[in-house]
């Protein structure tokens, strides 16, 4: 299958998604994950009108990033993975969304980096408490989410956008629907409109249950090879 193909397979799965949960396919935004895929197809991805890509490592994105501005492609840049504090400064020129804040001191050292115009950023949130995942816990009772929300909220320079997730891996996705329906009630809560969530195995599930933002990779460019 072409790029083409499989690219309009997800646009047709998500806005199938989205009619299920009375919205419309607009509602709903497509980042495509590029790592490890190159230049060549992200190129071919933006020309079949894609303008949000995500990456997950800082420095194996910048080349790319930089390659891609040289030929007039600049699309909106999600930094979907874990971001180390000593490299805030670089991924604040190269990216326009920061998806996966994951602790109050590297929102910190943004907001001590931003200048200009607001930092735009989503919260990670570790839904299920997963020990081998990046993100917020909420069974945590010496830093409470609500706590991390308002002192992240109170740092100037940066906005907060919405939540984060990624989901346990299941073989079935009905098995991480109350993970997604979690962080909705969270964002809710907190009167966050951004809900980033669902990736290549549970995105309509995502939809279904409120995704702004799915994220999604193998189904568009297929499997990746190992890095
Ligand atoms: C790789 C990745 C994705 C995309 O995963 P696929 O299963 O290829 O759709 C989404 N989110 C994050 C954080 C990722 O690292």
């Amino acid at each position: 299958m072409s790029l083409a193909e499989r690219l309009g397979r997800v646009q047709d799965a998500i806005a199938a998604a989205a009619a299920r949960s009375g919205r419309s396919a607009d509602a709903v935004r497509l980042v495509a994950v590029t790592k490890t895929i190159p230049v060549e197809t992200i190129a071919e991805a933006y020309t079949l009108g894609v303008r949000h890509f995500g990456e997950n490592r800082v420095q194996e994105a910048l080349p790319k990033i930089a390659a891609l501005a040289e030929r007039g492609i600049r699309p909106t840049w999600h930094l979907v993975g874990h971001l180390q504090t000593n490299k805030a400064a670089a991924a604040l020129r190269s990216f326009d969304i920061l998806e996966a804040v994951d602790s109050l001191r590297l929102a910190e050292a943004l907001s001590r980096r931003s200048s200009g115009a607001p930092v735009r950023i989503l919260l990670e949130v570790n839904v299920a408490g997963e020990p081998s995942k990046f993100g917020f816990r909420l069974d945590d009772p010496a830093q409470p989410f609500a706590d991390v929300v308002a002192a992240i909220r109170a740092l100037p320079g940066l906005v907060v956008e919405g939540l984060m997730t990624v989901a346990p891996v299941a073989n079935d996705p009905e098995t991480v629907r109350p993970v997604f329906r979690r962080l909705a009630e969270l964002a809710a809560t907190h009167g966050l409109a951004e809900l980033s969530m669902g990736m290549t195995d549970d995105f309509p599930v995502a939809i279904e249950e409120g995704a702004t933002i799915v994220r999604i990779g193998r189904a568009i460019f297929g499997e990746r090879p190992p890095r």
